[in-house]
């Protein structure tokens, strides 16, 4: 009993989990063994399922790891969970993130940073960041409190966090998973999509997540195709192509070894590997963070203090009081500076040099990629610049935190459905993942590759 006690402390030290659901858990794991027992299985029966805390559940609150939406109960369930449980999943909890989904590290999380399971070799002992805004989901995974995770990804929020803990996650097509129900942050590029130990799980959970849904206007009204029973590893007659803008001068020698072997894996697999380019990769990062902003501050403009969540009502205030007051007080900083930049390139006087501009540039990216798709089937790249870094070493920084996303950005940008597997380990001992783009509509190659490096 003491080393379990002992292994429950460690577990909630790691601030995973907003709130704990076990005997949602139980129950659906109760079912399974019914309907087991009547011959009836599901594709997820009984299997325990954290949460991100951006998807709305029907009775169980739902923060967005924000002080904005604390105590919000939403009376409705996202449509990507609600496909969960009806698959036979039950719901083991909510997990942490960066607050609206906004962060590369979970550090803007309203409720405390998470803590990765890793450490680095050598005994600094330095508390690691899970990755961002997906970390609770990554953290939780890596340290085996459950075994599969939703994430969501508007820039990177599920590779990330899936490299810098050694699991695997896959960002869809944009459209194949419902945004119904999913705290909006940009939504033209905000996808869910599952984060798990292996590309098998991956492929199972994302059939179940994915599918057409008439609630949400940009969901593809197409067939979800049999992920998991297409899998192969055999990657005989694919070209790999490999970007060279993502090889940068200064690019982390271990991040380039790391990105040489994903390749020689792939050609044992069978593929064919070409030089490909993709000339406007060194706008993406301005692009988005231009884009991201904007749609963020017109999705945040809704917590106004009267419908959701926190109100904060200075005595004998009126109504721009009480927006002042509450949007001052539910915001945390890094929002707040998304709000801000997000209003700025929209306003009247900027909207033509900046918006406009990232809108045209956002074009460029999208037929930087399909070119390049006319000489190969998918993309290698490492999935981030670095290991995961120290918690508090980039959290002065914002600029140094946003070029973390870098590599992950493009692919969002573009709605390519894009992937993290796990590659091998730096000098340290810590994890790097390598990323897989596709085509659109073709997670059937990128998972097939995944599979190959796994
Ligand atoms: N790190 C990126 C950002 O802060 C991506 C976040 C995400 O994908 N939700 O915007």
């Amino acid at each position: 009993a003491e080393g379990f006690n002992a292994n429950v402390a460690a577990a909630k030290a790691l601030n995973a989990f907003i709130v704990e659901t076990p005997e949602k858990a139980l129950e659906a794991a109760d079912a399974a063994d019914k309907a087991l027992a009547a011959g009836e299985v599901k594709p997820l029966s009984g299997v325990p399922i954290g949460m991100k805390d951006l998807f709305c559940t029907q009775g169980v609150q739902t923060t967005a790891a924000s002080h904005m939406l604390e105590g919000f109960v939403p009376t409705y369930e996202s449509t990507v969970s609600a496909k969960l449980w009806d698959a036979g999943a039950g719901m083991l909890g909510k997990l942490n993130l960066d607050q609206f989904a906004m962060g590369s590290s979970n550090e803007t999380s309203y409720f405390g940073n998470v803590i990765s399971p890793w450490k680095r070799d050598g005994g600094d002992n330095a508390a690691l960041a899970p990755g961002g805004s997906s970390g609770g989901s990554s953290s939780a995974i890596a340290a085996r409190l459950c075994p599969a995770a939703t994430g969501t990804d508007t820039g990177g929020s599920i590779r990330q966090p899936a490299a810098f803990t050694g699991i695997s996650g896959i960002k869809p097509t944009y459209g194949r998973c419902s945004r119904w129900g999913i705290v909006a942050f940009a939504s033209s590029l905000d996808q869910a999509g599952p984060m798990a130990r292996t590309v098998r799980d991956n492929a199972l959970l994302l059939e179940v997540m994915a599918g057409f849904d008439p609630k949400d206007s940009t969901s593809l009204d197409l067939p979800v195709p049999q992920w998991e029973a297409g899998l192969s590893s055999n990657l005989k007659g694919k070209t790999v192509g490999i970007p060279k803008e993502y090889r940068p001068d200064g690019l982390n020698p271990e991040i380039a070894a790391l990105w040489d072997q994903g390749i020689a894996w792939l050609k044992d697999a069978g593929a064919n590997v070409v030089e490909v380019s993709l000339p406007h990769t060194k706008y993406a990062l301005p692009t988005y963070y231009i884009i991201a902003p904007a749609e963020a501050s017109s999705n945040l403009a809704r917590y106004d203090g009267v419908r959701y969540g926190q109100r904060d009502l200075p005595d004998g205030a009126g109504l721009q009081d009480m927006y002042a007051a509450t949007r001052a007080a539910g915001f945390g900083p890094e929002v707040k500076r998304r709000i801000m930049i997000g209003t700025y390139v929209l306003s009247a006087g900027f909207y033509d040099a900046y918006y406009t501009q990232a809108q045209k540039v956002r074009a460029l990216i999208a037929r930087d990629f399909d070119l390049a798709f006319e000489q190969c089937d998918l993309l290698l790249t490492p999935t981030a610049p670095s290991a995961a870094f120290t918690l508090g070493e980039k959290q002065a920084d914002p600029l140094a935190m946003y070029l973390n996303d870098v590599f992950t950005v493009p692919a969002s940008l573009a709605g390519l459905p894009a992937m993290s597997v796990p590659g091998g380990v730096d000098s340290h001992g810590l994890p790097l993942g390598l990323q897989i783009i596709g085509k659109a509509l073709d997670e059937q190659t990128v998972l097939n590759a995944g599979l190959a490096i796994e």
